[in-house]
């Protein structure tokens, strides 16, 4: 499976023109906070830099067309980007949201939301009837991501959207793990793309960012609305560094899926492997699913380790080339714990009802060469 040809060009050239007054390739770092009027009221479209700022205009538009979308708007974080999309919702709505999803997803929902009068229902959209039980007049939203975090599960994305317009609710898709280039929501009859623009958008580890895409116009211009009135924006340096990052997006894409892929079938085969999720290889439950809606299948893969807990900790230290960390999508090969690590805040129950124990590990495969990915595996096994 490929990436379409024509993103690799919308990757290096969206949203940027020659700066006018100099010529600069690239959009300027508009370090400022206020902008001259010649006028009371009289600028030139920018007058404050919560409101708009230049810097983070040009990404703004970049990150609408990777997305396929016409609207595009960066926040400071991905929840910042997530926060605001709740915040066009009204208090007595309900909200359908994957099991699985995101642990600081839940987060915000159940401990921040909640309280806000929002009845947030947690289902596993792998199963139809699950959702059909919950879904009522008052469902406002469904909320999918796909694939999941930790165990790769795959939602159909078109189903959701069925189930969502049956009863007037709007469906948002967090397209963080496939990225742009593997996965188009909003052609699979999305209302609204969010991103943690922190992982495979961003690529490098070195910032925290998030976006929201849409091709509705009123959308855009409430979550908009939220953006100015509550003001959680990325600094103009921030949006630089996103923005430059998005030029890459394409070619580091493909090298993750390519080590992905050669690192599930090597661990598929190891004899100290209980199990590999990774929604590309035709043992996953869901590959049908992945296969129908995906272009590609991302650089994400999780397994579950032979041995005693202090075996696989012992593993993760055993590793030179992968970095014991949270977070993804960056060039670096990184290993999780997701029990330990970036589900702990996952009440217990769920993390076993979604198969998150002691022996499970995450990998976010980096662009490194595969081959010292997979010799550097080897080792840790041998260890
Ligand atoms: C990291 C992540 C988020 C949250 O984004 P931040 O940039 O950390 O605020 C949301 N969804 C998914 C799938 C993520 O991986």
């Amino acid at each position: 499976m490929t990436i379409d040809s024509k993103f690799y060009t919308t990757t290096v050239h969206g949203g940027t023109e020659p700066e006018p007054r100099t010529g600069a390739i690239m959009t300027p770092i508009f370090q400022t906070s206020t902008f001259v009027q010649s006028a009371p009221g009289e600028h030139k479209g920018f007058d404050y830099s919560r409101a708009d700022n230049p810097t983070r205009t040009a990404l703004e538009v970049a990150l609408a067309k990777i997305e396929k979308a016409d609207y595009g708007l960066a926040f400071s974080s991905g929840l910042a980007a997530e926060q605001a999309i709740i915040q066009i919702l009204e208090p007595g709505c309900r909200v359908l949201v994957c099991d699985d999803v995101y642990g600081g997803t839940g987060r915000l929902f159940r401990k921040l939301f909640a309280k806000y009068g929002i009845d947030f229902q947690f289902v596993d959209m792998t199963k139809p009837e699950e959702i059909k039980a919950q879904l009522s007049d008052n469902t406002s939203m469904l909320w999918v991501e796909t694939p999941t975090n930790p165990t790769l599960k795959i939602i159909d994305i078109e189903k959701m959207a069925e189930a969502a317009r049956s009863v007037g609710a709007l469906l948002v898709v967090d397209n963080t793990f496939p990225s742009p280039a593997f996965q188009s929501p909003l052609d699979l009859a999305a209302d609204i793309v969010v991103h943690s623009t922190t992982k495979y958008i961003g690529g490098h580890s070195d910032l925290i960012g998030g976006a929201v895409m849409t091709r509705s116009k009123e959308l855009f211009e409430q979550v908009k609305f939220i953006q100015f009135a509550a003001g959680a924006v990325p600094s103009p340096f921030e949006s630089f560094l996103l923005h430059r990052s998005i030029k890459t997006l394409a070619v580091r894409m493909q090298q993750h899926e390519r080590n992905a892929f050669a690192v599930a079938e090597f661990l598929s085969s190891h004899p100290k492997v209980e199990r590999v999720f990774y929604p590309g290889l035709e043992s996953h439950p869901d590959h049908h699913v992945a296969k129908k809606q995906m272009r590609g299948f991302s650089g994400m893969v999780s397994f579950n380790l032979k041995g005693s807990y202090d075996e696989v900790v012992k593993f993760t230290q055993s590793l030179k080339v992968f970095s014991l960390a949270e977070s993804l999508g960056g060039v670096e090969s990184l290993i999780n714990h997701p029990e330990r690590m970036t589900h702990a805040s996952v009440p217990e129950a769920l993390r076993k009802k979604l198969g998150i124990g002691y022996n499970l590990l995450r990998l976010s495969v980096g662009v490194e060469s595969s081959d010292d990915l997979i010799a550097d595996l080897t080792e840790a096994f041998g260890a």
